[in-house]
């Protein structure tokens, strides 16, 4: 049967490149932090890894940490911020359409006395810049905003809440997990304080991230131990998992713009042949600031479960903002913050495009989906 991967902002898989430069890497087994040739040789090409994810970012003089993935950098972030917090500047902003990592550290926060304010966005997923504005004082301590969505594709604008942000003395924290590789990210140019990235939604290896630090901010490290990344993060190097992440860092920084022009051309024909094939659809996230690859597509009166199977069993995957089939009946936080009503989110299907789609595929799915829209909004009970 046919298979076709559209998922790809849930992971990717490894670029040929850079399976090719893993298994390579394995033989590097030196401990990077061995004083002898072997350590030497680890050390020198993690050093490497941290050069290519930097030029990805644009970290200029910044400090990379690596880290075991997006999650554990935004923790970091987060445990930091509770260690500055004092009288004069304790309060912590937040979207409220960031990844789960962030949110529930910012619950976590919140558990534990912080004051933590989550600001709102509009029918698009954009931070609403006057509440951004009106939360933001004094007091306010930090603010994390990712720079692009994970479900819905929506780009913020970062540069403009950054220096709303600076303008209050405030820290600025960017998830950039989805945006790096798909759109241009400097965080210098964004006046970025942290930054977060992660290995495995480009084309790298999972279990491997990286966390951006300014040069002279407050950081703190969430695993103690050993001295490893300057005594900011313990733990013996993951050698491979470094050396894969620098290699897809490389490419993805080599192919940024071949990428979005590629992935927006198969995108707005998908989102073309939807449009004109399935009746009383709404297309969800912003209609021009969205990532290239991206599509979020609701289809009220069929629920997101029973579409994602009937695709799967066409050879289809994608993923969905519903959880209705799995008894919990929360639909997705981010198209509900959006303004979405629970029939919307409930059949909403993300459509992530990544290297190896091809127009082909995409013809697959524009004839595939109209048939099963229909008969599951035929016998719907959800
Ligand atoms: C995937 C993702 C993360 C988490 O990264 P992991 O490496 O999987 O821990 C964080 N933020 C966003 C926006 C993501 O898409």
């Amino acid at each position: 049967m046919r298979k076709i991967y559209i998922d790809y902002n849930a992971t990717t898989p490894l670029r040929a490149e850079v399976k090719a430069a893993l298994i390579d890497d394995f033989e590097i087994f030196g401990n990077a932090s061995s004083m002898h040739a072997s350590g030497r040789t680890a050390r020198a090409r993690i050093e490497k890894a941290r050069e290519d994810v930097g030029a990805l970012i644009g970290a200029g003089n910044g400090t990379i940490v690596f880290t075991s993935g997006g999650s554990e950098a935004n923790n970091t972030v987060f445990q930091t911020m509770s260690r500055i917090a004092d009288k004069s500047r304790s309060e912590i902003l937040v979207t409220s359409i960031e990844h789960p990592c962030v949110m529930n550290s910012a619950q976590n926060l919140k558990d534990n006395g912080f004051n933590v304010n989550i600001l709102p966005v509009d029918e698009y997923g954009k931070l609403n810049i006057d509440e951004l504005e009106k939360a933001l004082n004094s007091n306010t301590l930090f603010v994390s905003v990712m720079a692009a969505n994970n479900e819905i594709g929506t780009i913020q604008d970062i540069k403009k809440i950054t220096s709303l942000v600076k303008k209050k003395g405030a820290l600025m924290h960017i998830d950039a997990v989805q945006a790096a590789g798909k759109i241009a990210v400097n965080a210098q140019e964004l006046q970025a304080d942290y930054l977060t990235v992660s290995a495995h939604k480009i084309y790298g290896p999972k279990g491997v991230g990286a966390l951006y630090a300014r040069k002279g901010v407050p950081l703190f490290p969430l695993v103690h131990g050993g001295h490893q990344e300057d005594g900011l993060r313990a733990g013996t190097y993951n050698n491979s998992g470094i050396l894969g992440f620098g290699k897809a860092a490389e490419l993805a920084s080599a192919e940024i713009e071949k990428y979005a022009k590629e992935m927006s051309v198969l995108r707005d024909k998908l989102r073309l042949g939807l449009t004109e094939k399935i009746p009383n659809i709404k297309i969800n996230g912003h209609p021009f600031d969205v990532l290239p690859n991206t599509l979020n597509v609701s289809f009220p009166g069929a629920e997101g479960e029973a579409i994602l199977l009937s695709m799967d069993m066409q050879g289809i995957e994608a993923s969905t903002g519903s959880a209705c089939a799995s008894g919990s009946l929360e639909p997705s936080h981010v198209l509900i913050a959006t303004g979405l009503g629970p029939e919307m989110a409930h059949g909403s299907i993300r459509f992530s495009l990544g290297w190896g789609i091809t127009e082909d595929d995409i013809n697959y799915i524009i004839e595939t989906m109209p048939p099963v829209i229909a008969r599951l909004r035929a016998m719907s009970t959800c």
